[in-house]
């Protein structure tokens, strides 16, 4: 019997699971061994050889884009990447093993490249030394071809369980289903990562950031994970599943409470109107949304049409997935960011995107913006779908106004030709922008006079504000959401909105924050958007809350410098209004 051990990570999303773990770490990438018939020999070498010629396609894929794009000289690590790859040496190893131990390719591959690994290290040469990272590079691109991607581990998760894994991208959360797993936990990512926020929508308690703990764990071990605190329990006593089952039990009632506040409006004690929308990553989260007493969707990431399929959705797909949001609420108004590519979400998905700091990379707007049939597309699709006059599109990560006047421009193009062509749409729809670069929020006041709305994106604005990559475990603790840096750019994005005559709304996961909300709403916030099963919690803090009381509260919380501080002015006025109670967030 394991003694029960107590892993502490980062939460990422709520809620209580226990279960037994399904391990998916690097082996289960699906490296085993496996003795092949004789007949099946020469289809093996041509499943390798398939695999090194799409390999060989990425590479070249890469290297062109990163010289176009970055600097040609960075091309050279793909050259050394292809010269390994084709290196004739170990291709004609792997060949020959496959023929006369007749084993499948990846073991062989894998095994091939252990022993080219051990000799090079062992070598004084630092030159060769340094190949070791590029054959290790080739060697999980290769690898992965080979075994058509985690998708293949993760169908093997056979009853429900919990999964446990060094990293989970949001596109193998999004192929898992959702009848597989009851929550999982990685050693990296931070708490506003894609992927935390994705099991969010999914409802799967989650823990991230458990650092080196998977060394710890074994598959079909017992383990409880507490999505609130951020811990995972292993092996725990009797004693301690009866607590967590009762504080399940406790959770369920509060949240049951909490559940009748669904269908109030979003407003507070001295009626000013703040919406309380939902965040949306799947068409299907839109009943969830419903349910949870949603007054419109305050956004939904389009990009996860891509995730979910790992390609582009066509035309017609887009337009249908458009129209049965925009239908199922109305007349409640519907917000479609464009895609927001990139970042966290593509890597991993798409091999042929790889770049040293993704998130200040090659990301939403600047790749729509670059590649205009990808755009105009969706564009025309969402414009299609807009005839009932509830629909707004927004743009992501624009970071001043010639990049939103580029971006309107394309806008313009194809409602133009729809217009030629006879096909309607909505001739006022409204055009909003996320305001989640410290740049945008500074320019907040030319930006308002391009276009109808604002919605400011915390995750990113966090990151970018306070230069800390909000999926890195490592450096979780820097990530502040009350930082007095990210409270000021905050209100000074309102007040540029409202001096400008147009509304402003909030998506990032401050929104979903009991701690924030009184000071969102006395800093002015128009909507709040987040994801469903918060907006109970957020109505409640809302309705409770005195406007012109909201506003000299966040007047003194803005004039207060100590992080510390904020922090226990905000614990203190949330301890005042709901005693004692814990503050989490609560499904
Ligand atoms: C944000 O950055 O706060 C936001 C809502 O967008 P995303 O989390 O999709 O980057
Ligand atoms: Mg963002």
């Amino acid at each position: 019997m394991k003694k029960e051990i107590l892993l502490s990570g980062i939460p990422a999303s709520p809620g209580i699971t226990m279960g037994e773990v399904f391990l998916l770490d690097k082996e289960e990438i699906g490296i085993k061994k496996r003795r092949l018939e004789k007949t099946e020999v020469e289809k093996e070498i041509q499943r390798f050889e398939n695999a090194l010629q799409r390999t060989n396609e990425e590479l070249q894929v890469i290297k062109e884009r990163i010289g176009k794009r970055i600097d040609p000289e960075q091309t050279k690590i793909f050259d050394a990447q292809l010269l390994i790859l084709e290196d004739e040496v170990i291709k004609g190893e792997v060949e020959r093993r496959i023929r006369e131990e007749k084993i499948n390719a990846e073991w062989i591959y894998k095994k091939t490249i252990e022993k080219t690994v051990n000799s090079i290290s062992s070598s004084r040469d630092e030159y060769l030394k340094e190949r070791v990272y590029d054959i290790e590079a080739v060697s999980e691109r290769l690898l992965s071809n080979l075994l058509g991607k985690r998708r293949i581990a993760l169908d093997k998760i056979k009853r429900k369980a919990v999964l446990m894994a060094h990293s989970l991208s949001p596109g193998d959360l999004v192929n898992i289903r959702k009848e597989k797993i009851s929550g999982f936990a990685t050693e990296v990512g931070g708490g506003t990562s894609h992927v935390a926020l994705l099991a969010k929508s999914l409802g799967f308690p989650a823990v991230v950031g458990l650092k080196d703990a998977l060394r710890r764990i074994d598959r079909g071990d017992f383990v409880i994970i507490d999505g609130d605190r951020g811990l995972v329990i292993l092996s725990p006593t009797e004693k301690t599943v009866y607590q967590y089952e009762k504080r399940q039990k406790d959770l369920l009632k509060q949240k049951r409470k909490l559940f009748r506040l669904k269908s109030l409006p979003g407003e507070t004690e001295d009626g000013r109107k703040i919406e309380i929308q939902a965040n949306i990553e799947l068409i299907e989260d839109i009943e969830e949304a419903l349910r949870y007493g949603a007054e419109g969707i305050g956004l939904y990431r389009t990009e996860y049409l891509y995730l979910a399929k790992s390609e582009l959705p066509s035309a017609q797909e887009q337009k249908k997935a458009y129209q049965t949001i925009v239908d199922k609420m109305y007349p409640n108004p519907v917000i479609l960011r464009t895609f927001d590519l990139g970042g966290d979400k593509f890597a991993g998905e798409k091999t042929d995107m790889v770049e040293a700091n993704p998130f200040l990379g090659w990301r939403a707007i600047r790749v729509c913006l670059d590649v205009p049939e990808l755009f105009k597309v969706q564009l025309r699709a969402m414009l299609e779908a807009s005839v009932r006059g509830n629909l707004k599109i927004m743009f992501p990560m624009v970071s001043g106004v010639e990049e939103l006047k580029e971006a309107k421009s394309v806008l313009d193009q194809v409602k133009e030709e729809l217009e030629s062509q006879g096909i309607g749409f909505d001739q006022t729809i409204e055009l909003g922008i996320m305001m989640e670069i410290p740049s945008a929020c500074l320019m907040a006041d030319s930006l308002a006079t391009e276009c109808d709305f604002f919605s400011i994106g915390t995750n990113d604005l966090i990151q970018y504000t306070l230069a800390v990559d909000r999926g890195n475990e490592r450096v979780a603790h820097f990530y502040q959401s009350f930082h007095p840096s990210v409270l000021r750019l905050i209100k000074q994005t309102v007040e540029a909105a409202h001096r400008n005559g147009i509304w402003v709304g909030l998506c990032g996961e401050m929104a979903a924050n009991p701690l924030a909300t009184v000071l969102l709403v006395g800093m002015g916030i128009d909507e709040l958007s987040t994801s469903p099963l918060s907006i109970p919690q957020i109505k409640r803090i809302v309705r409770s809350v005195n406007f012109s009381q909201a506003k000299e509260f966040a007047q003194k919380v803005l004039e207060t410098t100590d992080l510390q501080h904020i922090k226990r002015l905000l614990e203190e006025d949330y301890k005042r209004r709901f005693g004692a109670e814990e503050i989490i967030c609560l499904y």
